[in-house]
């Protein structure tokens, strides 16, 4: 079966709460939002209102990273970020990303 092609990552999405720029960036840019020791694929910005993404990341791993950041987007603009454990919010985000790369990209 031939590889899918992954089309490109839009430069912006509309979101509940506005809209919602994307760049890819090098790690090192990537690494200014990570906490200590952390590596970042991935970071929603909320004051820039901006997802990163990581550029050694590619095709379905982009992909997947961008829909989880998105759903923390849809998290925060919706309220219900606002006392969530982060531990229970990474894995909803997982959890709902799986979901549409499921039904969206199968
Ligand atoms: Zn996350």
């Amino acid at each position: 079966m031939p590889r899918q092609r992954w089309p490109k990552i839009p430069d912006t999405l509309p979101c509940p709460g506005g809209d919602v720029a994307v760049r890819v960036v090098s790690p090192a840019e990537i690494a200014k939002y990570a906490d200590p020791g952390e590596e970042l694929f991935g970071c929603f910005v909320q004051e820039q209102r901006t997802i990163f993404l990581r550029s050694t990341v590619h095709g379905e791993a982009r992909w997947r990273v961008l829909w989880h950041e998105l759903m923390h987007v849809g998290l925060e603009d919706s309220g219900l970020r606002n006392g969530l454990e982060h531990a229970l919010e990474e894995a909803l985000c997982d959890a709902l990303t799986s979901l549409v790369m499921r039904v969206v990209y199968r």
